[in-house]
């Protein structure tokens, strides 16, 4: 039984070849990840630093689920906030060096707040064209008017804002576009907010842990203040390796969140041993920081073999998302095929999450890639490229 409207969608995701499927992972080691009963090398995750695997960070959540069990019980407003989440926003904030930090379910619970809370039909926010759909979701419930500038153009911005004198307005984009693998010229964009009243939000999912000397992220690599970026949006299920999303800022904007945001207040609270084990992420990334210079060594000899296979890519910025696009979604699944069959696992990402025609290979590199293991790959993706550009 289906209505005919989802049935119909059904057909239309099959027709186009835009059918999706689940893998199902058996396990995960290192660099390698098992699916029905095949090993492969993974470049299919966004755990880039592999912190997920950390022996500390599995000790700190086992031993959190001993004091805790599993549940929280509640939403964090009425009993699900525990000493360990306490902890965790203290630490987080103290890290992205910012006043305050509230503990979200997600980053796409993060999103669907953040805008509600800080606006109405009243204004108006501005998003860069590739922004993920959390963000898309979030304004929309908003209300506000929604503006969406060409990818990276802070001309276009620029000129639409001052249109909008009369109007409070708020930008938002990302650090790291999570399917282009590009950095936005954050320096820019907080000169652009600040020359015309914009209030910024930065979602950072994948420049967390990534950029910045001290993998703080987006903020440290460009040297941004508070008052340059006034929201911090963390999603940390990417290189952070675990669940949730940090918002941070300053206290009356965490105020606000906890008074206003719906998202926050109806949802039962992630487990108080997430926050325990998050509490161990920190320490990691604050002590073993060879973790991102392996990652970035990794980066760049990504760059240099794509370059020298001729392999153009959507971006040559150094950050672990590395994306091929081979366009039709045929093609696109004719190579993904060829390279699961040499067993190497990467993401075929296809329309609606990129547009027609610009199906991709999203090949994520991580700090337990081996340079075997990238120079094999490239040499697999060379062929199979060339060959599906010349079909
Ligand atoms: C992954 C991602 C999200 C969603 O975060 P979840 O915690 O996975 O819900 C939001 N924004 C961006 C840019 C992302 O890449």
């Amino acid at each position: 039984m289906l209505t005919s409207y989802a049935q119909k969608n059904n057909e239309n995701s099959r027709l186009k070849n835009a059918w999706r499927k689940h893998v199902v992972v058996a396990s995960r080691c290192s660099a390698d990840v098992t699916i029905e009963g095949k090993t492969y090398c993974h470049f299919a995750s966004n755990d880039y630093l592999n912190i997920s695997q950390h022996p500390a960070v599995k000790h700190a959540f086992k031993q959190a689920v001993d004091v805790y069990g599993l549940g929280s019980g509640s939403s964090p407003l009425v009993s699900g906030y525990y000493q360990s989440q306490r902890d965790f926003e203290e630490s987080f904030a103290d890290f992205v060096q910012r006043d305050k930090a509230l503990f979200f379910n997600s980053g796409y619970h993060a999103n669907l707040s953040v805008f509600q809370t800080l606006t109405n039909r009243h204004g108006a926010i501005f998003s860069d064209k590739y922004c993920h759909a959390s963000l898309l979701d979030g304004i929309q419930l908003s209300r506000a008017r929604h503006i969406r500038y060409p990818h990276h153009d802070m001309d276009s911005l620029e000129e639409r804002l001052k249109k909008e004198v009369d109007t409070e307005a708020i930008v938002v984009t990302e650090s790291i576009f999570s399917m282009h693998g590009d950095v936005s010229d954050l320096t820019r964009l907080s000169v652009v907010c600040k020359e015309n009243n914009a209030f910024l939000c930065l979602d950072d999912a994948h420049g967390l842990g990534v950029l910045g000397e001290s993998g703080r992220g987006a903020c440290e690599y460009f040297g941004l203040s508070p008052q340059d970026v006034p929201c911090l949006i963390h999603p940390l299920g990417k290189a952070f390796g675990g669940m949730g999303a940090m918002v941070s800022g300053s206290h009356t904007l965490i105020d606000a969140l906890v008074q206003q945001s719906r998202t926050y207040r109806y949802s039962t609270m992630l487990p108080p041993a997430i926050a325990a084990a998050s509490l161990a992420v920190l320490e990691v990334l604050r002590s073993e920081s060879w973790r991102r210079d392996v990652l970035h060594q990794n980066i760049a000899l990504f760059n240099q073999l794509a370059n020298e296979y001729g392999i153009p890519l959507c971006s040559y910025d150094l950050t672990p998302i590395r994306s091929v696009v081979v366009g039709s979604n045929d093609h696109a699944l004719g190579v993904y095929h060829k390279l699961l069959a040499k067993n190497y696992f990467v993401s075929c990402i296809r329309p609606p999450t990129v547009p027609e025609n610009t199906a991709r290979l999203r090949i994520s590199l991580c700090s337990e890639h081996s340079e075997d293991n990238i120079r094999a790959l490239m040499q697999d993706l060379a062929i199979t490229y060339h060959e599906s550009i010349r079909s």
